[in-house]
């Protein structure tokens, strides 16, 4: 997008590079282009037909090859029926070739795009998702790749099947007759104006659309996660006008597009007609001394012509469609993976995590996030993060497993800095139980032997559910560890995807545990029964915890207290309320009525 030229060409490069994806399907590919070629030569036969049928009209004793000593003597009576139906039959075989064999190009290039599209959210960047919204790549998926198919199938269809029966149609009238022809090639260049004139409207009106569609999908899949809030706030007016509002535009969008075709199609159609009209006069008007069928004959394939040529210019916008689809697509598959050049890959880790003068600050944005952060965590000891909402915890523990990449300052795992592990290894020592428990719709057992655990002995996940006092409500479900949890884990309590998400991290059996706590209130006996699953998972880990209740902060060998992204305290429980500084007074504050059971969340 640098030069605003290179439009024409960069279609082109976006076209061919569309159709690397259909080499895979060659074979299958060729085999449809045999069965358009067969239908495309049966229109002129048909239109020859005529002349048989004329000339057998006027001397019903001719015969098909008059005067040959090889051919059978076949009278036209019998022989222009015959022909008729053979015919068909011909253009039955290649009009079966054609489609079948395209579909199965066509749908197997959907499948294709789909699947690459998808495997590359795996490895895009966290900031990638931050920046797109999940409704627009969904939609990506699901209705750009359709549109990109037809550019690169069905355009090839018609190209190939109604161009050629325009050569077959040219090459028949220019052998019957190539003046009168000639008068009719005199319009192209005029046709080809036009074509290209609505394709760039078809094409800037395709991306409109595309993402107009993108819109529709992402207010909607809003409104579907977050029904809730929706109907507790009263936000169904707001929602249904956003919803109304994305379709109309959608709507719209797709009229103006409609529109431009149907002022376009007619527009050529005219210009067609007129240069048939005037062969026509030219016809009736130089008769010569040709005979009627020839006449007839040519006329026919003369009145052919346009139909062809007007699908052809029409798949211009099929094409442009696809094209701006591709566009999109190709921008995502283009977009830089997870940077990952690190090689150290290692068995198991002790667990020593060190933080070094670690600055940092989310691409794009203004204002540094952490500054000049240092901290070390010794091999099982526990960390915890205190501070102000937004004062930068989280940004810090996602960090630790590159989910964003650092430029200052040094994160080391056992004395190696983070960036020089392979992600997949780095990922394999840290388990991360995240503010937000993620949960998938699938079994209890399936949810918490998810990835790399797949597969993990039942007892395993027994025992891993059971230190986490979950297997205690587990058992109680319905079909125990076999029983569906819904999607993001719905139809559990809050306290119980917790632990759902603390027996996964402890499956995973990490040397480096991350505790994201969520920030949501638990009645007493949830509270006691994470804050049991978590001594459990901390006990011979390496964690960083971000902590919102008393109990878990007072166990923790060094707090560190976070404000605007500076560490601003830091030490034990002890020392830092005898400090009597910024945790003393965010300890008397937050916890000031807090009884002796009952935690609150320490940030406000
Ligand atoms: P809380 O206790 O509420 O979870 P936190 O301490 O975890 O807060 P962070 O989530 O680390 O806070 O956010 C720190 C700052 O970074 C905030 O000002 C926030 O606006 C900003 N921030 C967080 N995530 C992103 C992001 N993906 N892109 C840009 N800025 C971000
Ligand atoms: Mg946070």
């Amino acid at each position: 997008m640098s030069s605003p030229e290179p439009q024409a060409s960069s279609t082109l490069a976006i076209y061919l590079r569309l159709l690397t994806y259909v080499r895979p399907y060659i074979g299958l590919f060729l085999l449809s282009i045999v069965g358009f070629l067969i239908f495309a030569s049966t229109q002129p036969m048909l239109a020859y037909i005529l002349k048989y049928f004329v000339d057998g009209l006027s001397n019903p004793e001719a015969s098909l090859f008059p005067a040959n000593d090889y051919l059978p003597d076949l009278p036209l009576l019998q022989a222009v029926p015959l022909l008729i139906v053979l015919i068909a039959v011909w253009q039955g075989v290649g009009s079966y070739l054609g489609n079948f064999f395209l579909a199965r190009v066509s749908l197997g290039l959907v499948h294709d795009l789909r699947v690459v599209l998808f495997n590359k959210l795996l490895v895009l960047p966290n900031r990638y998702f931050d920046n797109h919204s999940s409704g627009h790549l969904i939609s990506r998926i699901t209705f750009n790749v359709t549109m990109v198919t037809g550019a690169a199938t069905d355009a090839i269809k018609v190209v190939i099947r109604e161009g050629m029966t325009v050569v077959f149609l040219f090459a028949s009238l220019l052998w019957m007759n190539w003046k009168l022809t000639l008068v009719m090639v005199a319009i192209l260049p005029l046709i080809g104006l036009m074509v290209s004139s609505a394709s760039k409207k078809f094409r800037k009106q395709s991306k409109q659309i595309q993402v107009a569609m993108g819109d529709v999908t992402h207010v909607a899949s809003e409104t579907i996660q977050g029904y809730r809030v929706v109907r507790s706030f009263g936000g169904e007016n707001y929602e249904q006008a956003r919803f109304q509002s994305a379709s109309q535009s959608n709507t719209d969008k797709q009229l103006r597009m409609v529109k431009t075709g149907a002022v376009y199609t007619p527009t050529l159609q005219l210009v067609t007609y007129s240069a048939l009209a005037l062969v026509m006069f030219l016809v009736l008007f130089l008769r010569g001394d040709s005979s009627a069928g020839d006449l007839v004959a040519y006329i026919t394939m003369a009145g052919l012509l346009p139909k062809p040529i007007r699908q052809l210019s029409e798949v211009s916008s099929t094409i442009q469609k696809g094209v701006a689809g591709a566009e999109s697509i190709f921008e995502q598959l283009d977009e830089p993976s997870e940077v990952d050049h690190g090689s150290v890959e290692l068995e198991r880790v002790s667990g020593r995590l060190e933080v070094r003068n670690l600055s940092f600050q989310y691409p794009d944005t203004e204002q540094p996030v952490l500054h000049d952060i240092s901290f070390v965590a010794e091999p099982g000891q526990m960390v915890a993060l205190v501070g102000r909402s937004g004062s930068g915890k989280s940004t810090l523990a996602s960090l630790v497993p590159r989910f964003y990449h650092h430029e200052q300052g040094q994160i080391l795992l056992d004395g190696v800095d983070v960036e020089e592990y392979s992600l997949r290894n780095l990922r394999r020592h840290i388990a991360l139980v995240t503010q937000q428990v993620t949960l998938f719709n699938d079994t209890v057992a399936n949810n918490i032997a998810y990835g790399d655990l797949a597969g993990a002995p039942l007892a395993e996940v027994q025992l891993a559910s059971a230190a986490a006092y979950a297997d205690e409500f587990i058992v109680k479900m319905p079909q125990a560890y076999q029983t569906l949890v819904g999607e993001n884990g719905v139809l559990l309590s809050g306290g119980q995807r917790q632990r759902l998400a603390i027996a996964r991290a402890l499956l995973k059996n990490a040397p480096v545990l991350i505790l994201d706590e969520a920030t949501s209130a638990l009645d007493t006996e949830s509270e006691q029964h994470i804050q049991a699953a978590l001594d459990k998972v901390m006990q011979g880990r390496t964690t960083l915890v971000i902590a919102h209740r008393l109990s878990t902060i007072e166990k923790a060998d060094l707090i560190l207290v976070m404000d605007q992204g500076r560490i601003v305290e830091r030490g034990s429980h002890a020392e830092l309320l005898a400090q009597n500084g910024y945790y003393s007074r965010l300890h008397s504050r937050q916890f000031a009525d807090a009884d002796e059971e009952v935690a609150v969340e320490i940030n406000a």
